[in-house]
C-alpha cells in the first residue's frame, strides 16, 4: 500500500513533471515559431528598406540627371539669346555690315545670323541653299577675324564634324573696332596668336588668313584647294589684310 501510494505519488509527480516538461517544450516551440516569424518580419522589413533606399538612390540619380539636362537647356537658351543680341547689335552698325559684305561676301551676315546655336557647314549650306564650299569659305574668313569658332566631334567612323558657333566677345570687339575706326579696324587678328597661314593660290579669291589653331585643324593645308599653307608672322598677316583693304 505504502509502496503503492508512493508509487501513486511518484506517478503523480511523474505526470506533473511530464506535463511541466511538455508545457516547457510547448512554450519553447511557440517561442521558436515567434522568433521565426519575427526574423521573417525583420528580413522583409530590411528588404523593403533596401528596395526603398535603392528606389530613392535611383530617383535621386534620375532627378540629378534631369536637373543637369534642364540646366544645359537653360544654358543653351541663354547662350543663344546672348548670340542673338550680339548679332542684332552688330547688324545695326552699317559700317560692320558693309565691312562683312565687302570682305566676306554676301553670305557673311547670313551665316552669322544662323549661328545663334552651333551648326555644321552642311546644315548652314542647306539653310542658305548655297554650296557647302561657299559656306566653308565664309566660316573660315570669319574665323580669321575670330568671329566664328568651332568644336569638333568624332563620329563612330572617326570622321570629324565641325560645329561652328559665334564668339560673342570677339564679335562685339570686332564691331567696336570698326565703330571706333581704329587704324587696323576690322582686321581683328586674334591677340593670342603669332602664327598665321595663307594659301597663296586662293588668297586673291578667298581673302582667308587662318590663325594657327584653324590651320592646325586643317593639317596646314588650304581648306579650299588642299595645297600646303604658307606661314606668316602677325605683321605679315596684318599687312596682307591691310593691303587687301586698300585695294577695296
Ligand atoms: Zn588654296
Amino acid at each position: 500500500m505504502f509502496i503503492y501510494l508512493r508509487s501513486e505519488n511518484n506517478i503523480g509527480d511523474f505526470l506533473k513533471g511530464r506535463a511541466a516538461s511538455k508545457s516547457t517544450a510547448h512554450s519553447k516551440k511557440v517561442k521558436r515559431q515567434e522568433n521565426k516569424v519575427n526574423a521573417a518580419k525583420a528580413s522583409r522589413k530590411k528588404a523593403l528598406a533596401k528596395a526603398k533606399a535603392k528606389i530613392s538612390i535611383e530617383a535621386k540619380k534620375k532627378a540629378k540627371e534631369l536637373e543637369k539636362k534642364r540646366l544645359e537647356r537653360q544654358q543653351k537658351r541663354e547662350q543663344a539669346k546672348k548670340v542673338l543680341e550680339a548679332i542684332n547689335t552688330v547688324l545695326a552698325n552699317d559700317a560692320f555690315v558693309e565691312y562683312i559684305h565687302t570682305n566676306v561676301g554676301r553670305y557673311g551676315v547670313e551665316v552669322m545670323k544662323r549661328l545663334t546655336v552651333p551648326k555644321t557647314d552642311d546644315a548652314l549650306a542647306n539653310e542658305l541653299n548655297v554650296k557647302v564650299n561657299e559656306v566653308r569659305r565664309v566660316l573660315n574668313l570669319l574665323s580669321g577675324y575670330g568671329i566664328t569658332k568651332y568644336d569638333t566631334e568624332k563620329d563612330s567612323k572617326g570622321w570629324l564634324t565641325f560645329h561652328w558657333y559665334v564668339d560673342v566677345e570677339k564679335l562685339l570687339e570686332f564691331n567696336s573696332n570698326i565703330s571706333t575706326k581704329k587704324e587696323e579696324a576690322g582686321i581683328g587678328l586674334p591677340e593670342d596668336c603669332d602664327d598665321f597661314f595663307v594659301c597663296e593660290k586662293c588668297f586673291d579669291y578667298n581673302k582667308v588668313v587662318l590663325p594657327f589653331d584653324v590651320a592646325f585643324e586643317h593639317s596646314f593645308k588650304c581648306p579650299d584647294c588642299g595645297k600646303p599653307l604658307k606661314r606668316l608672322s602677325k605683321e605679315e598677316a596684318k599687312s596682307l589684310l591691310l593691303a587687301k583693304e586698300k585695294v577695296i
